[in-house]
């Protein structure tokens, strides 16, 4: 293989086969191939996009770079989510529970914060004790014993993924579709599944601006599950308010539980029930009431002892990570709510220490927002619209001009 030549061939938009993916890939992955040389190759990809075929070459490969999850014959169908990432999305502690109260496997791998959208991962570790690094073996037998873990990549599954990731990231390749197809899908097709449901968010708060967008990249990563032998199905799903009343870590986790415990906001609880209607083979009343009865619940709290969290502290989580200073944002005049605008939420949030500026930053657990009010509720003067959880006086004043832009009243 020579590397200049393989680059040259994408910059000039010609098609790379099946082979030369393979071989890029696989030499990349054992540090043969320069980041250098890498990062050329990813801008030329940027510039000049992938065909379908070449798109699910790299998916294969980078997959292929790692261990693929392999399950006991006649074990029941793996199922799982992918979400694009939104403000304030904690479905998938919701739904890894509820999808395990039917008779599937929920393999869930799951991702940090991301710039301005929260990660599962974070969110989960605010749970005194849980752990997101269990090893392949230790997570396979809490498969079979309770249907379901929820853990962080690691270092075995799709090593291509994480090397090319860290590149992109510092190269300005990371909004390329081929990229980002490839990305994602390489990790949850290591899963090994058998069904898969995307949710494809579009919006203020999401990656994706536009619905077009969003449509065009649900197409192409079910183009190429499909391809894989996956039964895909996804769902386009507006970003433009944050999901449910909470955003930051440990008050998502606060929301999740009230929503396993039959009381969780509307929206959330419509998207819970969509998702997994894609994937379960439960009707929707059946998963419905598994929500509202405690089922879910109690498999949420065997998932939680089983990778070694205080399930004790779930119901008050908000005592245990307690931010100093709680600030309501007043409404100014009495009204009605036109706008929340997720992006700005997101990015206060992220200010407030709740996401990461640098990849090696810790998060901080407990601040974020609480009681948002949603668009289209009736306010009165001096009523709060959210409640500001904060380190810090400064941090609080840092966010403050953002949030009084965030909320429109009509
Ligand atoms: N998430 C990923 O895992 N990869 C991408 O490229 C983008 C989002």
């Amino acid at each position: 293989m020579h590397v200049p030549s393989l680059i040259e061939k994408k910059r000039d938009g010609a098609e790379l086969s099946a082979a030369e993916i393979e071989t890029l890939i696989s030499a990349f992955t054992r540090g043969e191939v320069a980041d250098y040389q890498m990062s050329a190759w990813a801008m030329a990809v940027f510039f000049r996009g992938m065909t379908a075929e070449e798109t699910q070459h790299l998916t294969t490969a980078m997959m292929r770079s790692g261990r693929v999850l392999e399950y006991p014959a006649g074990s029941p169908p793996k199922v799982d989510k992918h979400s694009t990432g939104g403000v304030g999305d904690k479905v998938s502690l919701v739904l890894a529970p509820l999808l395990a109260c039917d008779n599937v496997w929920v393999p869930m791998i799951s991702g940090r914060g991301l710039g301005i959208t929260g990660g599962t991962l974070d969110k989960l570790e605010s749970i005194p004790g849980f752990s997101v690094s269990l090893d392949e073996c230790r997570a396979l037998k809490q498969l079979e014993r309770i249907g379901v873990f929820m853990i962080g990549q690691t270092a075995d599954i799709c090593p291509a993924d994480k090397k090319l990731y860290g590149l992109r990231d510092v190269t300005g390749t990371v909004p390329s579709q081929p990229l980002i197809v490839a990305s994602i899908m390489s990790k949850k097709l290591a899963e090994n599944l058998d069904r898969l449901v995307l949710d494809v968010k579009f919006g203020a708060g999401a990656f994706m601006k536009t619905r077009a967008e969003a449509e065009q990249l649900a197409a192409s990563m079910t183009d190429v599950g499909k391809l894989m032998g996956v039964q895909m199905s996804y769902l386009l799903n507006p970003m433009d308010e944050p999901l449910g009343h909470a955003v930051g870590n440990a008050l998502e986790v606060a929301e999740c539980v009230q929503a396993l415990r039959g009381a969780g906001p509307q929206d959330l609880i419509t998207l819970v029930l969509d998702l997994a209607g894609k994937v379960s083979t439960a009707s929707r009343e059946q998963l419905a009431r598994w929500l509202a009865d405690g089922t879910a619940w109690l498999k949420f709290v065997e998932l939680v002892e089983a990778q070694g969290g205080d399930a004790g502290t779930l119901e008050r989580l908000d005592q245990v990570h307690r931010a100093p200073i709680m600030h309501p944002l007043l409404a100014k005049r009495s009204g009605t709510i036109a706008r929340i605008d997720a992006e700005a939420i997101g990015r206060a949030s992220l200010f407030l220490g709740g996401g990461r500026q640098k990849a090696d930053d810790a998060v901080d657990f407990a601040v974020g927002f609480s009681q948002i009010k949603k668009v289209g509720e009736r306010v009165s003067e001096n009523e709060p619209l959210l409640v500001a959880h904060a380190r810090s006086q400064e941090s609080l004043a840092s966010v403050l001009p953002l949030l009084e832009g965030a909320v429109e009243i009509s």
